[in-house]
């Protein structure tokens, strides 16, 4: 009988990369064989700015294939609104490769007998299994909230109960009704930013909505969540799934298996970047007072323009509080105009604020001088602040931020929506609001959310059994198509 031989193959995007690469080593760490498929540019990024080579040597079982970049989309390729077509272009592009690893073995390595899809690929390798005529258990893992993935799956109905579409601006405070497991909830503006029209009035969800939906077809589907964390949402996943695994947030529970399988022996902790890390915050924010700065970091893929940044930096300055603020070289739209900057902006950063292009945020939401995280609500960076106890104010920018920001201000209370305003007066109150004046209360949920997130990765917690509940399915789904 042959060993179970995972494929994971995520979109090539920084965040989607990182997280199925967590995924990855949490089924190494688990005996399991995993081949990592990404393009050359992902690889190479990998490699240079991350720690792929030890990793790979600290797990034989671990291996990785690329494919070549499908366009010259150069190192950002995901941003705003051209995300679509590069999502559509991978999939079209991946296909004959996947068709070849789908096929490849060597005397010391088998066949993938189990994959493991970024779920917005929707049915690519069930179609290029059926193109084979093989049989090989399909499953999709979704790098978005759960609450963002029902969105979609639930848009049909929205539109039968006529709740989409936004019927422009003045629709945006409208509340949504008819979402199973998030009724009354979500006004328009906090539904996934590809719900709003854009400027010809009309929008992409129904590309959304439809690759979702293929997953219905998937053999499983993983989220990474946590019951604690959006238990009714999942309810209703539960009902149109047959097998849904939540084995989140899987950088906490990573660690924590690496916490507990070190007993015997050591298995460092892998630092896996798609970017340059700039260690010096660290030091930076080790001489800072306790719970005093303020976090600002918009990921990965966000634009700002010109006007937005200065307001921000003027309410960070304003807000007298201290700020490490990512600020991503290409971050903003346009030329920036260093000259610009005023005075008392400047002056103000130089006294309390530290600015890197990119940081270890996963250390940095840890470290006791973090009082707060200003953040574009990507999934990932809203696990890790939940995870740290950190409160949070919320910019969301697209995809399914404009839902987290929902669910972090009115359902887990963590802190502030600052959606759809970028005004200096605003983020200085605001900071003042998480930093100081309803530090308590943000401080008191957010820690209540991080000890739920804690015990969900522990022993007997429920991403911790439905991990071990995957694991079974794959090595008992591999074994059934021998
Ligand atoms: N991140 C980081 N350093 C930074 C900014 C972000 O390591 O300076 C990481 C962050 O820890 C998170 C990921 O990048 O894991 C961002 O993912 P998220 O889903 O929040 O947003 P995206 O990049 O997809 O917009």
């Amino acid at each position: 009988m042959a060993e179970a031989h995972v494929l994971i193959f995520p979109l090539p995007l920084s965040a989607h990369v990182l997280s199925m690469l967590k995924l990855a080593e949490l089924l190494v760490l688990q005996n399991l064989r995993v081949t990592f498929l990404t393009t050359d540019t992902i690889h190479s990024r990998l490699a240079r700015f991350g720690e792929i080579k030890v990793l790979s040597e600290s797990y034989p079982t671990l291996h990785f294939k690329t494919f070549s970049d499908c366009n010259d989309e150069g190192d950002h390729p995901g941003f705003g609104d051209r995300i679509w077509d590069f999502i559509s272009s991978v999939t079209l592009h991946a296909k004959p490769f996947l068709r070849d690893i789908l096929l490849s073995h060597t005397p010391q390595i088998p066949k993938p007998s189990c994959v493991i899809q970024d779920g917005i690929f929707g049915s690519l390798s069930s179609g290029v299994a059926t193109e084979l005529n093989i049989s090989i258990p399909i499953i999709h893992f979704r790098t978005v909230s759960s609450c963002c993935f029902w969105a979609y799956i639930s848009a049909t109905k929205l539109l039968q109960f006529q709740e989409l579409p936004i019927r422009g601006d003045d629709d945006m405070d409208r509340i949504i009704k008819h979402l199973p497991g998030m009724e009354n909830l979500l006004r328009c503006r906090d539904l996934p930013s590809f719900f709003r029209p854009n400027k010809e009035g009309n929008s992409t969800f129904e590309s959304y909505a439809d690759r979702s939906r293929q997953s219905l077809a998937a053999d499983a589907l993983i989220l990474n969540s946590f019951e604690d964390l959006e238990g009714p949402v999942l309810s209703q996943i539960r009902h149109n799934f047959s097998k849904v695994y939540t084995v989140g947030p899987l950088h906490h529970h990573l660690n924590m298996r690496k916490a507990e399988s070190n007993k015997g022996k050591e298995i460092p902790r892998f630092k896996n970047s798609v970017f340059q890390v700039d260690r010096s915050c660290m030091t930076w924010l080790d001489a800072q007072p306790e719970g005093s700065v303020m976090y600002v970091s918009f990921g990965s893929t966000t634009i700002v323009n010109k006007e937005d940044l200065m307001e921000i930096w003027h309410g960070l300055v304003n807000s007298k509080k201290g700020f490490l603020w990512v600020i991503r070289p290409d971050i903003v739209a346009g030329k920036h105009n260093e000259d610009r900057i005023p005075n008392e902006v400047k002056e103000g950063t130089k006294e309390r604020g530290c600015i890197v292009e990119w940081a270890p945020q996963e250390e940095v939401l840890t470290h006791k001088a973090i009082g707060g995280f200003l953040t574009h609500s990507g999934w990932n960076s809203t696990l890790e602040s939940l995870v740290a106890g950190v409160p949070m104010i919320c910019w969301p920018y697209f995809a399914d931020q404009q839902i987290n920001s929902r669910f972090v201000s009115e359902v887990w209370k963590v802190g502030l929506d600052m959606k759809d305003i970028c005004d200096r007066d605003v983020v200085e109150k605001m900071v003042n609001d998480v930093m100081v004046h309803r530090r308590e209360e943000f401080l008191k949920s957010a820690q209540a959310m991080a000890m739920l997130a804690h015990k969900s990765v522990s022993p007997g917690g429920s991403s911790y059994t439905s991990l071990h509940d995957l694991i079974e399915y794959i090595i008992s789904a591999s074994r059934e198509n021998d």
